[in-house]
């Protein structure tokens, strides 16, 4: 038996997104360029795709590009942008500016995905300049920073919409407001935000937004990245006329019928998942805080994603309780996915300023749709057994 509460990390497809893309894995295995019926059918399902994705975050289906995953929506934004404003010196009227300075400049925080963090490194070895906000205890960026960090070189704002270790979510809509006083480019990773709180990107004003399937109930390797019309982008896959030059190769056509599908879901589930997957992790916190002494918890309750929890027990060892754990069948995780197997401690949390040790005590729990509260409660029963038999060694 799997108890999976690592629903951050990736989640279990749907059956109904399964179902939607099979005919698309059999029969219906045009290639959406070609002109003849099954290719014409191919790009219509494509199309359908896309409205469902763009529907999701309340854009234009014009405005959805598909890519390979969340971090290639990420690369794409941030080189994409870089790359095409680098050297003019006129943007024109997509970006007014006083012309004759080189837009060579983004800002983005400490507590960005690595995603985004390798792409500014690569940046930097390319003469960009990257400023990395700092962040609070609770991993919320100081707006007045954010103001006096813009300069006239500054081309773009990247800032996630909710931190992938411990669910904070960013004042957004806050964001995009000082970015267009600015003339700036807002780009958001709302990879933890999309399917989990609703998002309305003409509401909040964001510019570009990148998501991905394998985090809201669809497959591995497939992402979108939303660009609102009028905004250019270099794109660093050349090749074919797909995604309208923008992004080579021939579709994942099952994997954007599956990715449409899960957004449709997601859709129409939104209130009710939020709400499920929030009782369940206040349910979870408020056992662990009764029955197991000397925890910490990290981020803020109230800017935070519903299914996350991020515990640190100290004392711990996190990779010897998340071994224990998995004897049980339990999966959660030590930093993030991708830190995983890293003996440093998590850049998030050295942010919000946890110190090393506690940091390395820390375990997150990701709560998703498929969780019962009887899940929980062995959750729970599992992890005081663990963390007692680990405490009772030290
Ligand atoms: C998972 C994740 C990504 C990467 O998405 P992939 O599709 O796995 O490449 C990027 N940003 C955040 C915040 C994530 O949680």
């Amino acid at each position: 038996m799997t108890f999976y509460f690592d629903n951050a990390a990736t989640t279990k497809i749907k059956p109904e997104v399964v179902s939607e893309m099979l005919p698309y894995l059999r029969e219906e295995y045009g290639n959406p360029s070609s002109l003849y019926g099954i290719g014409r059918s191919a790009k219509k399902a494509i199309d359908r795709a896309r409205e469902k994705v763009a529907k999701l975050i309340n854009c234009d289906k014009g405005e959805i590009y598909f890519t390979g995953c969340g971090t290639e929506s990420d690369n794409t934004a941030l080189k994409g942008i870089a790359y095409r404003y680098k050297d003019v010196k006129n943007i024109g009227e997509v970006i007014s500016n006083k012309n004759k300075i080189k837009k060579n400049h983004i800002i983005t925080t400490k507590i960005e995905h690595h995603a985004i963090l390798e792409s500014c490194k690569n940046l930097e070895r390319q003469g960009f300049e990257i400023t990395y906000l700092d962040v609070d205890k609770y991993g919320l960026i100081n707006l007045q920073e954010l103001k006096n960090a813009i300069k006239e070189e500054t081309i773009l704002i990247s800032i996630m919409f909710a931190n992938n270790e411990v669910g904070t979510i960013q004042p957004i809509k806050e964001i995009a407001k000082i970015a267009k006083q600015k003339n700036v480019i807002f780009h958001t990773d709302a990879v933890q935000a999309v399917g989990n709180i609703p998002i309305d990107v003409k509401e909040m004003g964001i510019d570009m937004l990148s998501l991905s399937g394998h985090k809201i109930y669809a497959p591995k390797g497939i992402g979108a990245l939303y660009v609102r019309k009028g905004i250019e982008f270099e794109s660093f896959m050349n090749g074919g006329h797909q995604e309208k030059n923008k992004r080579a190769g021939t579709e994942n056509l099952a994997g954007i019928v599956g990715l449409g599908k899960a957004c449709e879901l997601a859709n129409e589930n939104l209130e009710y998942h939020t709400k499920h997957v929030g009782a369940l992790r206040d349910y979870f916190l408020e056992q662990v805080s009764k029955n197991i002494d000397n925890i910490k918890i990290n981020g803020t309750m109230e800017h935070r994603l519903p299914g996350n929890a991020n515990i640190s027990f100290i004392g711990i060892d996190s990779t010897a309780l998340l071994l224990e754990l998995d004897k049980k069948g339990i999966c959660c995780s030590s930093g993030s996915a991708c830190n995983s197997g890293e003996s440093n401690p998590s850049h998030v949390l050295t942010a919000l300023g946890v110190d090393s040790e506690t940091a390395k005590s820390t375990l997150r729990f990701t709560f998703g749709e498929f969780n019962t509260r009887a899940e929980v409660d062995y959750l729970v029963q599992n992890l005081i057994e663990c963390v007692w038999n680990l405490r009772r060694y030290e």
